[in-house]
């Protein structure tokens, strides 16, 4: 056999792969999309084999792959490729893209061991030989000679516990008498301990005889453990029957050690989920349009080739049926099917869906799941065991073959946007999978983006309308409050409107539900002095801080900086500090005082964190069990709760103020999203639209709730101003902590952008950035708009290469190709 190479892509940022040479031990496997262990510097790295050659590489030493991790190739081909466009379009460093489509790392843990080197071992001899030794040469000897008697690398865990321990051995290490390097070891399989009733306790008498001697309340616990185990359900493992059987670990111990209970270890499986027990999907009789859509989409699919539709349907026209149709075609032809919801919350309401329809060969997957979890689900869907995944953005990988058809519900949410390298767009990565594999997009949204729309009319997505509700049940009626005219009327602003709150009250009585949105969590939006005018501002980013009453801090929302309330002015030492600006925290807090009957919940970052959390919130809000339901963005998007007739928007105009080109589409898109979850029910709906600028067009279409109207206003806008989706568009941000480097690097860039003016793409900036300051770096930002998307990405790739030629810190520049956000 000739020598055979390996391109490597490891996670690292930098634009290339790296070379390795294949050892003979794995003479005969295929390396390409191959988990691999190598050794990089002194690390050991996953990383994943995307080319084979037998030329050598033109370097003077090349280490060889440690380890291959696993049997199936993670990646299959078509995935390779799309890593590949990744790359390419987003200017991705390679690794990172790649890294973006693996699996979690689980299976491996990394150690650093010890060794003693050959001067190690002299300045060993050395010191013994010597009669005088100083103290701390003292605490060397008796740590190399532990090290003497080794054959092999030592753990660090185990140095650690060896005179002298980790101090003594890094200062050995530096000098170079010890040497250091990353191990991989296997990591065991977690487990979990299973209980189960003992259908044959040793002898009924003892066991008596023990329960005699305990509490009552014991009695009772173990009397519900028994019912729990021996006459509902099986066995199971001992988390949840805790839960089940409000007990304590104690109580299990006892009738453990009494022989009513037996236990044993098993491998971790996915926690049945109580969510999802008990659910009975609604049994829905497509309406016409519902039909014609799915009749058009069942036509794509049966083609077997690529196309892209837009599914443009009014919210609560039923898009979910169509969606369902959808995949069962695919599965029909036997092809898979991805669904990608804009956030996690949804891939419960979605994900439950899907699974009562098609089963367990559904898999969900998103960054929430805990990594093992995650794991087991990636390589169900790997093994082809799951064909449908439900997930969030990065599912648009989830390593499916034969893929037929990608689905993007509400595909104009910016939270498709990775806003970290590798900096892709979810969606327009499903567009692209989708012509990679043959396969079917469908992108649905009652209010598509400026970009999908754009390329729905111009004929390269097929439009599909849904344009009534079901049942013909009417859009909510929207009415704007003047909240200029508020404030003339009441000369003081309480966190919420007469309006709103006589509307609230209407509900209470009428005993359905209200949902009340605020775009901005804590309680008020940042602390003022009075006497000077000043924010108390991050010292890390230039931004003032959120006050968050519960916990008595001001929290930076971007770093995590945080900082009591100051009694004065940090700058001019007043003490007249008062507070700005409502958030859900505050206008929770008010809806409390002014409806003390009322059950009322949060909804935002800082109440619900884990998917349990927002299974209890969203649970008890969908079964009546709360009246209010106060929350951010995240109340607004996708759910479909029957029994709200009254949706209030507070602050409605907060993102119109923004200093970015979408403001409008963003501030349309909220106000109907949200609309939209007013009257889904039988019940007719309601929606109160707090603003200072009644008049703008985003909300008076939204109030409408008038798509198209929308559009073609927006549309002109763009057109004159050269914005997407008539330019292609991109940023490139300079950032380092030390403003003379930023200010130096951007002029080097700006320089090397000249010529690029007359090649057609405009150039504007160096500027600071709309967020000059971020933990602690100084930004400066360049917008990039080219009506030819190929002379952007040239200007684009060569500013990366010419960054590197420069020996700029690889992560000084940041490219976003087609950001969501330019602040
Ligand atoms: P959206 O288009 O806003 O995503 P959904 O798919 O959530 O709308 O559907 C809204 C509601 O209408 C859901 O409760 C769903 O069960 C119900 N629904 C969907 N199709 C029909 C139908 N053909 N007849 C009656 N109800 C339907
Ligand atoms: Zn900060």
């Amino acid at each position: 056999m000739p020598p055979r190479y390996c391109e490597v892509a490891l996670p690292v940022p930098l634009h290339s792969t790296f070379t390795y040479a294949v050892p003979a031990s794995l003479d005969g496997e295929s390396l390409i999309g191959r988990r691999v262990v190598v050794p990089f510097g002194k690390r050991a790295m996953i990383g994943v084999g995307i080319a084979e050659s037998d030329r050598p590489p033109n370097i003077a030493q090349v280490k060889e792959i440690a380890e291959l991790m696993d049997h199936l190739p993670a990646l299959p081909p078509k995935l390779i490729e799309l890593g590949h466009w990744i790359t390419r379009y987003y200017l991705a460093p390679i690794g990172e893209a790649f890294r973006a489509m693996l699996p979690p790392e689980i299976e491996i843990r990394h150690n650093r061991a010890l060794s003693l080197t050959d001067s190690g071992r002299t300045y060993l001899r050395e010191l013994t030989a010597t009669k005088e030794i100083a103290g701390f040469e003292n605490a060397e000897v008796d740590l190399l000679r532990h090290f003497e008697n080794e054959h092999s690398a030592v753990p660090a865990s185990r140095v650690r516990r060896w005179p002298g321990g980790e101090a003594v051995a890094e200062k050995l290490v530096r000098r170079g008498y010890l040497t250091a390097r990353d191990v991989v070891s296997p990591r065991k399989m977690r487990t979990q301990k299973v209980v189960a009733w003992n259908p044959n306790p040793p002898s009924e008498t003892a066991s008596a005889r023990q329960r005699a001697k305990s509490s009552p309340s014991t009695r009772e616990a173990e009397a519900r453990i028994r019912e729990v185990l021996a006459s509902t359900r099986g066995p199971l493992p001992l988390a949840l029957l805790l839960e089940k059987a409000h007990a304590s670990r104690a109580v299990v111990q006892r009738l453990e050690k009494a022989g009513a209970l037996v236990t044993w270890e098993e491998p971790l499986t996915p926690g049945e989920d109580p969510w999802d027990t008990d659910f009975v999907p609604p049994a829905n009789v497509l309406n016409t349009e519902q039909k014609e859509a799915l009749e058009e989409i069942w036509r794509w699919i049966v083609a077997d080739k690529f196309s892209a539709g837009l599914l443009h349907g009014v919210t609560g026209s039923g898009k979910t049926e169509v969606y369902l149709g959808a995949i069962e075609a695919a599965l029909s032809r036997a092809k898979t099917a991805i669904v990608l919801v804009p956030e996690i919350a949804l891939t419960l309401w979605l994900g439950r869906l899907v699974r009562a329809r098609f089963g367990a060969i559904v898999a969900i997957l998103h960054s929430g799941l805990p990594d093992i979890e995650r794991a087991r689900e990636w390589w169900r869907v790997r093994r082809g065991e799951a064909k449908v995944v439900v997930g969030t953005r990065s599912a648009v990988f989830a390593p499916l073959e034969n893929l037929g058809l990608i689905i993007v519900d509400e595909e104009q949410e910016s939270s498709y946007k990775q806003e970290e390298t590798p900096r892709y767009n979810g969606r327009d990565t499903a567009v692209y999978r989708a012509r990679l594999e043959g396969a079917v997009a469908l992108l649905g949204s009652a209010t598509p983006s400026l970009e999908t729309y754009h390329n729905a009319r111009a004929g390269k997505y097929q439009l599909l309308n849904l344009a009534s509700r079901v049942e013909n049940r009417p859009l909510a009626e929207v009415r704007i409050v003047d909240l200029r005219e508020e404030f003339r009327r009441q000369h003081r602003a309480a966190p919420v409107s007469d309006a709103l709150r006589a509307a609230i009250a209407l509900r209470l009585e009428e005993r359905t539900q209200a949902m009340v949105l605020i775009n901005r969590r804590g309680y008020s939006w940042s602390q003022l002095c009075r006497s000077c005018g000043a924010f108390v501002q991050c010292q890390n980013c230039s931004i003032a801080l959120t006050y968050h009453k519960s916990r008595q801090r001001l929290e930076c929302h971007y770093c995590g900086y945080s900082i009591r309330p100051p009694k004065e002015c940090p700058k001019c030492h007043a003490e007249y500090m008062y507070f700005v600006g409502d958030g859900t925290e505050r206008v929770d807090e008010y809806l409390r005082e002014q409806f003390p009957a009322a059950r009322i919940a949060r909804l935002d970052r800082d109440t619900v964190r884990t998917k349990r959390e927002y299974q209890q919130v969203l649970g008890a809000f969908a079964n009546g069990e709360i009246n209010i339901l106060v929350g951010t963005q995240m109340v607004a998007k996708g759910h479909d709760f029957q029994r709200v007739t009254l949706v209030g928007v507070v602050a409605a105009d907060l993102a119109l103020g923004r200093p970015d080109f979408r403001a409008a589409e963003r501030t349309f898109q909220l106000l109907t999203q949200v609309a939209g979850r007013a009257g889904r029910g039988e019940l007719a709906g309601e929606v109160l639209v707090e603003t200072y600028y009644p008049e703008h067009y985003a909300i008076q279409y939204a109030a409408q709730q008038d798509y198209i109207s929308f559009y073609e206003k927006e549309a002109h806008f763009r057109r004159i101003l050269y914005y997407p989706p008539f330019t292609a568009l991109a940023t490139i941000l300079v950032r380092d902590r030390k403003v003379e480097n930023a200010i130096r690097w951007s002029r080097a860039l700006a320089e090397y952008f000249a010529p690029f003016e007359e090649r057609g793409v405009k150039i504007l900036g160096p500027a600071a950035a709309p967020l000059a300051r971020l933990r602690r770096d100084y930004r400066f930002q360049f917008v990039l708009k080219s009506p030819h998307r190929s002379a952007l990405a040239k200007a684009l790739a060569g500013a990366v290469a010419f960054c590197a030629a420069k020996e700029l810190p690889a992560t000084a520049v940041i490219v976003d190709v087609d950001p969501a956000n330019l602040s």
